[in-house]
């Protein structure tokens, strides 16, 4: 290979980019945080990403803020102030009857007013059902970078460096929109910790208005049925995860997860494997293409902690590994590793923990 040619211009910035940021973009400035809620909750990711939007504020050394919209009757002052104690500065709050109830058309037009008004560098949305369908359209329609499920989030210079899975969840990539803004990205619930709640933060509210009537929107919200063929599984928040992996050999065997995990209070999870054959509901999927979770304790049987599954539990507190090969890649992370066959290590556990848990209730009776 020859060498370059004494005249090749020198590459800009640490990566061969160059991270200055141009003249007319550097009026934007702050981190948002679009808050999803629902029938009176707000979605936990929200408060997650407040988390994750105060550290990259605090690394620019601008304000956080949050955007909260729904109806006129709808909470959402109340949640305003608990999203102060979260991390935000301030909120944007936009309240209209149109926007009872979740429909692209009057948010995508009312963040887009918002962001073009008060110019915000960065933005924030959960990588929910919501939080995917109005994310793409207001990145489309300001015309702006969007980094879909994002697993890191940094500073680089003054842009954002957001990191997500790639070439089938084998390699990380990060990505930056230096020429555009805000930056924007989302991130599925769990990938971030919940912040501590600081109840002494305060705030304020900047009050917008949303400019569109019922009849501008096309799409109408008749009624909400929810979906009661849709099992309670709650994977996302479990404290305790008992994952099953293809090693668990059949779906008969599965009773020795369902009874370690009834035992400990514990939500089932599965590997792909054991979702594509059949075993358990994909809901329970646990990975890339599944849930992300962070529980306090994941006990993964006859799973070969392949990267596709390792990057949607990796953040769990404490990971036990059961695995019949003492090189399977799970041992590389998981902070107990058991080498042994499943179906005789569970047994072993449901009874040791099954004894345990009963002489301490026995205790405080
Ligand atoms: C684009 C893409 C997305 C994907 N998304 C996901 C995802 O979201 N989630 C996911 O899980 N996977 C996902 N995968 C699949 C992933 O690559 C792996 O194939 C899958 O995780 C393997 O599942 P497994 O560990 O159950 O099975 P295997 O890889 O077959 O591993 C079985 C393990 O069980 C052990 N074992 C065998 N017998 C016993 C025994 N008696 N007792 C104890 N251990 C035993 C074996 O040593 C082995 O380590 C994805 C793949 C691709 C390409």
């Amino acid at each position: 290979m020859s060498a370059p040619p004494k005249s090749a211009p020198k590459p800009a910035g640490r990566a061969g980019r160059n991270t200055e940021l141009p003249e007319h973009l550097k009026c934007y400035k702050g981190v948002w945080v679009f808050i999803e809620h629902d029938r009176g909750h707000v979605h936990q990711v929200s408060w997650e990403l407040l988390g994750e939007a105060r550290k990259l504020a605090d690394k620019l050394g601008v304000q956080v803020a949050g955007v909260l919209m729904g109806g006129p009757d709808e909470q959402l002052d109340a949640f305003a102030k608990e999203a102060y104690t979260f991390g935000a500065d301030l909120c944007y709050v936009m309240r209209d009857p149109v926007l009872k109830g979740y429909r692209n058309e009057p948010f995508t037009k009312g963040l887009t007013d918002l962001v073009n008004q008060y110019q915000p560098e960065i933005m924030l949305l959960g990588a929910t059902t919501m939080g995917r369908d109005l994310a793409g359209s207001v990145a489309t329609t300001l015309g702006t970078g969007l980094t879909a499920d994002c697993t890191e989030l940094n500073i680089d210079g003054r842009a954002l460096a957001a990191t997500r899975p790639t070439f089938g969840g084998s390699l990380l990539c990060t990505i930056m929109t230096l020429a555009y803004r805000p930056q924007m990205a989302t991130i599925r619930p769990r990938v971030m910790a919940l912040p501590r709640r600081d109840e002494t933060r305060t705030g304020h509210i900047v009050e917008a208005t949303l400019g569109m009537i019922e009849t501008d929107i096309v799409t109408k919200l008749l009624d909400f049925i929810p979906d009661t063929s849709r099992s309670t599984v709650n994977l996302a928040y479990a404290d305790i995860i008992v994952t099953a992996g293809k090693g668990m050999k059949n779906a008969d065997n599965l009773k020795l997860i369902w009874n370690l995990a009834r035992v400990l209070g514990a939500e089932v999870g599965a590997t792909r494997a054991v979702t594509q054959a059949g075993w358990l509901d994909a809901e329970r999927q646990v990975g890339q293409t599944g849930k992300t979770v962070r529980p306090k304790l994941y006990i993964a049987a006859g799973v070969s902690g392949a990267i596709q599954h390792r990057v949607g539990m990796e953040s769990s507190d404490v990971i036990v590994a059961i695995n019949t090969d003492p090189n399977a890649p799970i041992f590389d992370f998981a902070h107990y590793g058991i080498v042994g066959n499943a179906m005789q290590v569970l047994p072993v556990l449901t009874e040791t923990f099954r004894a345990h848990l009963d002489k301490r209730v026995r205790k405080v009776a």
